[in-house]
This record gives structure tokens, C-alpha cells and sequence, in this order.
């Protein structure tokens, strides 16, 4: 099921209401298998980040995959933010 998110823009640092076409929860199982809410890659939940910029009504932020994650960074200005390379990969 879709479901509809608040999505904040980083320039006109305001949210937009955006249809999320993937599975997602807010809240899933840390070893659970789940879909990156801004790209779909599939990750175990412990790779995962929570989003700055998809979000619920509240405020919390959805799971989100490393490649996702180091993007919002940059847009929100934090490029020397770096993860590294210790994640795993998702092997199905
Ligand atoms: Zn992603």
C-alpha cells in the first residue's frame, strides 16, 4: 500500500506531500528486510538511515539507504560528512 509523505525541499525549505511508491513503515523490525523510501533498494533494516527528508506528520524521518543518505547530506551542506565503506550490501 502507498503511502502519502511529507517530503521536505531543501531549497524551498518547505515539505511538498509526495505519494511514496515504495513498502515502507516507519518503524520496521531492525532485521527485517525493507526498500530505501527514496530510491526502493532493498537494505537490511540495520543498514539503514533514518531520512532528514522524508518524514512522517510528525517529524520522524523514514528508513533510508547509505546512497540516499550521503546525498541528503550534501544538499543540506554537509558534504564532509563521509560514511565510509564499512556497510554491507544486501545479498539476496
Ligand atoms: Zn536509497
Amino acid at each position: 500500500m502507498n503511502a502519502t509523505l511529507r517530503k521536505w525541499d531543501f531549497e524551498k525549505h518547505k515539505y511538498e506531500t509526495v505519494e511514496n511508491v515504495y513498502c515502507v513503515e516507519l518503524m520496521p523490525p531492525i532485521l527485517s528486510k525493507i526498500q530505501c523510501v527514496n530510491c526502493g533498494k532493498e537494505m537490511l533494516c540495520g543498514d539503514s538511515y533514518t531520512s532528514y527528508q522524508w518524514q512522517d506528520e510528525i517529524g520522524f524521518g523514514y528508513r533510508i539507504c547509505p546512497t540516499c543518505y550521503e546525498a541528503e547530506l550534501a544538499q543540506r551542506g554537509m558534504p564532509w560528512v563521509r560514511l565510509g565503506s564499512q556497510h554491507s550490501e544486501y545479498e539476496s
